[in-house]
């Protein structure tokens, strides 16, 4: 017991005992002594019930306590339950003050922020951001079905993945100039955040730096055009002591011509989000193509291998699959040191295919694969550019494997060699038409 408490217990006692002492000696002054005692007995209890009673108003009544001034066990007793209601409401305040402070932050955030109950759906809070972003009413829509408010959105089945719901794109229902990207966050067993951003100075900004490089690349095409013109017109054997600088210049206004057209095939794919003509892509030929290329861009100096095992077509823009699969190719031919082999398959997988490209080359080293497919990213800038690359191939492939819903699989060992991998889906794949001729096109 802490001191102050201790001395109050013992001053409450001394209180007793001297008020029962000074009702035995009345007592035994007027010659009865006992019911003397017992009445100043009675009369403390009942002073104490008083006190105990008062403490129990106050407590229930939930009345703010004043600090007691006098001494004794029942003025500690009040003294220090004022002290713990000090500290609770101290307390209390602190956290409304804070809860205040988050909820002005999240208030004065620019992204529209929903607070939706998870099992109900139903809405129960959000800033004022979304009042302006989601058109929400407050405090009409306080308590409402969410799919219901924000009926124009049709959020009904994304709201259904939960957990899996990834971002949401789509162009404001309310504000035609604004696309809003969504977003849900589920942050408790029973709570979901949704948070939605206007996203279309972003998307202008992108197309803008589009818009750029293409305009550049196009502006450069004609002045590229004219030098490796002139420059093929200069016969070496005519100057045989400008035949190295000729032959230098040559190669490197080739592969800035290669450079922008890449850039220019890379706008093209980038600002479509579909494939505006699709048509049947007979693969027996394309194989037949692919092979003959490497052929001639390795000169003798690799094996080439192909194998089509899987006699179907694809369904899809022959030009661009073309100039995937050719670039899978030339960089196998490229990465791949003189007697080595490369191999393409075309093999079914499911229901559906495969183009395979693999190679006995260098092989990447595995922390380089996640950024393979960035523009300009590359392994060794060195060894890229003695093999005229653009550092825009594998890009210009991701981007035409996503516009036929395929995706590129990379798996590869230092020293070994690489393998990349076109898978197709069955909706990408068509029975080939003409199975005789397609044997015949087999070299
Ligand atoms: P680049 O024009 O430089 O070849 P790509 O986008 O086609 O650009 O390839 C990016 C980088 O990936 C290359 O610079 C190279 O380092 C690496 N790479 C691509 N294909 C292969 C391969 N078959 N073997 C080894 N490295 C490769």
């Amino acid at each position: 017991m802490p001191p102050r408490a201790r001395s109050a217990w013992f001053r409450t006692l001394g209180q007793l005992a001297l008020i029962l002492a000074i009702a035995a000696v009345t007592g035994l002054a007027i010659g009865q002594p006992w019911p003397v005692i017992t009445f100043a007995a009675l009369g403390v209890v009942a002073w104490h019930y008083w006190r105990l009673r008062s403490v129990l108003v106050r407590l229930t009544a939930r009345q703010r306590l004043t600090p007691p001034l006098g001494e004794g066990i029942w003025n500690e007793l009040d003294r220090l339950l004022h002290r713990s209601q000090s500290e609770m409401r101290g307390r209390k305040k602190r956290l409304i003050d804070m809860l205040r402070a988050y909820r002005a932050a999240a208030a004065a955030l620019p992204d529209a922020i929903v607070v939706v109950e998870r099992n109900s759906q139903r809405i129960q809070w959000f800033n004022e951001a979304a009042i302006g972003l989601l058109q929400l009413k407050y405090p009409r829509d306080i308590g409402g079905p969410i799919v219901q408010r924000l009926q124009p959105l049709q959020l009904s089945h994304w709201l259904a993945s939960g957990r899996n719901a990834e971002t949401l794109e789509v162009a404001s229902p309310w504000n035609p100039a604004a696309t809003l990207s969504l977003r849900l966050i589920p942050y408790s067993d029973d709570l979901w955040l949704l948070v939605a951003r206007d996203v279309s100075r972003l998307l202008q900004l992108e197309q803008m730096r589009r818009d750029f490089v293409a305009n550049v690349s196009h502006e450069l095409r004609t002045p590229l055009t004219v030098v490796h013109g002139y420059l093929d017109m200069l016969d070496p054997a005519e100057h045989p002591d400008w035949a190295p600088m000729l032959a230098e210049m040559q190669r490197q206004s080739q592969r800035m011509t290669q450079l922008v057209e890449d850039l220019l095939t890379l706008s093209r794919l980038e600002s479509q989000d579909s494939l505006p003509a699709e048509e049947t892509v007979a693969m027996s030929p394309m194989l037949t193509t692919l092979r003959r290329e490497a052929v001639a861009l390795s000169q003798g100096r690799h094996e080439i291998l192909m194998e089509d095992a899987a006699a179907v077509d694809l369904w899809g823009s022959n030009k661009e699959l073309h100039s995937a699969f050719s670039n899978l190719v030339g960089n196998a031919i490229r990465y791949t040191p003189a007697g080595g082999t490369i191999r393409i398959r075309f093999r079914p997988e499911g229901k559906g295919a495969v183009l395979e490209v693999a190679d006995s080359g260098y092989g990447i080293p595995a922390a380089h694969l996640p950024r393979i497919t960035e523009r300009f990213y590359r392994v060794s800038t060195s060894r890229s550019r003695e093999s005229g690359g653009t550092g825009l191939g594998l890009s210009i492939v991701k981007h035409v494997l996503n516009l036929h819903q395929a995706r590129l699989e990379i798996s590869s060992e230092v020293g070994r060699g690489s393998t990349f991998s076109c898978h197709f889906g069955a909706d990408r794949v068509r029975p080939r038409e003409d199975l005789a001729l397609s044997f015949e096109a087999l070299p």
